[in-house]
């Protein structure tokens, strides 16, 4: 299990040091970045994030390249990851006001559009939807409307099957969050409430079917599995619900699913991947385990106000910090995701202990990840340059990292 994470060495608080930020002393980098004075630190960050944005930005735009001649010869090509770049140029446009970051933006999200245009995937972070979405925003701040139409009318003609699942990767609830996005972007009613309605509707019904007496009020399979975590999902699919108007008891059941887990929960504090699972106490990732679920108890403390909640993601907080520290970089499976469930926790607590681990997680990446990486102790990511799996996903915390008051877990904290 331990080849899985790095243990954690790293102290449980350090205070910033406001004066000596030049001083000479023996403490290794890594205990320097740690106690360094934060608005300092935040310049760091910022400039690491952008360096690595411009290496993600690279590989992308060969892409666009590549997309044109493949979509010419074969058809749909996929998005393969790229849209998360385009995500991360959107993040820089949003830090530093350079509008080339947001040109590239679009550039990369027509090019994911124009090969992705006969796909049945439908959701945010792998499909149409986060096409359209992120195409739409994008084009907002850009002043173009006719572009901003395009992607709208575009989100309109996504099909939602019988077959499609409810989880977040590639089913309902991914939908639903682009759905969301845009509505928080561009205004309330940009997708009419019916269309969410119907959706959730669909999603409820579902989960309702499969529930079983004495379980959870709501349960979902994806091949052939009754997952737990963010991605393929309760947690992930309970997090979407929890931003949609939901009927009183619907947001019971809501609630129920979310108590059937913490009640349900490892002594570690930690979370099976799925009810078929419910023994191996291992998987510490955002798609499967504690973090995914830390971030959906924070939400539901915020709609609930409930006490229960709050103790269960601080618990699961601490499972992060002992086991979190992964052996890869992205977003998903590795420490970049991880390290949003401190700020999550931060926000909602104001607790600068928490806002001090996830500094401790980003300065850990900031300080160690390309000498790891190098080394072979640590995985680039079979995507080594993707939002989810490689840099994109540590670029994108780095510049979450200049304001963490604001940061949000990419493709999921809304
Ligand atoms: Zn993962």
């Amino acid at each position: 299990m331990a080849d899985r994470f790095f243990p954690n060495v790293m102290p449980s608080f350090v205070t910033e040091d406001i004066q000596e930020e030049d001083k000479v002393t023996d403490e290794d980098s890594l205990m320097k970045l740690l106690s360094m004075p934060y608005t300092s630190l935040s310049k760091q960050f910022q400039r690491s994030g952008l360096d690595l944005k411009e290496t993600v930005t690279r590989t992308s735009l060969s892409f666009v390249f590549i997309s044109w001649v493949a979509f010419a010869l074969f058809g749909n090509v996929g998005t393969v990851g790229n849209l998360g770049t385009a995500l991360l140029l959107y993040k820089s446009y949003q830090v530093t006001s350079n509008e080339n970051d947001l040109f590239l933006c679009l550039e990369i999200v027509k090019a994911c559009d124009s090969a992705s245009r006969a796909s049945r995937d439908v959701t945010f972070i792998c499909g149409r939807a986060g096409v359209c979405a992120l195409g739409a925003v994008a084009a907002k701040h850009a002043n173009d409307e006719a572009l901003q139409s395009y992607y709208l009318s575009q989100l309109g003609e996504i099909k939602l099957l019988r077959n499609h699942p409810d989880e977040l990767l590639y089913g309902r609830s991914g939908f639903l969050w682009a759905c969301l996005f845009l509505n928080k972007h561009m205004g309330q009613g940009t997708v009419p409430d019916t269309t969410i309605r119907a959706v959730a509707n669909e999603i409820i019904k579902n989960g309702r079917a499969l529930a079983k007496k004495g379980g959870s009020p709501l349960m979902y399979e994806w091949y052939g599995e009754r997952y737990w975590g963010a991605a393929h999902g309760l947690a992930g699919i309970m997090n979407v619900l929890l931003d949609v108007e939901l009927k009183p008891d619907e947001f019971e059941d809501v609630k129920g699913t979310l108590k059937y887990m913490i009640n349900n929960c490892f002594p570690s504090g930690n979370y099976s991947t799925s009810e078929e699972d419910r023994k191996r106490d291992v998987l510490v990732h955002w798609c499967h385990g504690a973090p995914g679920i830390a971030l959906t108890l924070v939400k539901a403390v915020k709609v609930f106000g409930d006490k229960e909640f709050l103790e269960a993601a601080i618990n699961a907080a601490e499972v992060v910090w002992n086991r979190g520290l992964l052996k890869r970089v992205g977003i998903c499976h590795g420490i970049s995701g991880n390290a949003y469930v401190f700020l999550s926790l931060y926000q909602l607590t104001g607790n600068i202990e928490f806002l001090y681990k996830a500094k401790a997680f980003t300065c850990f990446l900031l300080d160690r990840a390309h000498k790891l990486i190098s080394a072979g102790e640590m995985h680039g990511g079979d995507s080594p340059y993707s939002m989810f799996e490689g840099m994109g996903g540590m670029a994108y915390l780095f510049l979450d990292m200049i304001d963490p008051s604001k940061a949000r877990f990419p493709a999921y904290e809304l």
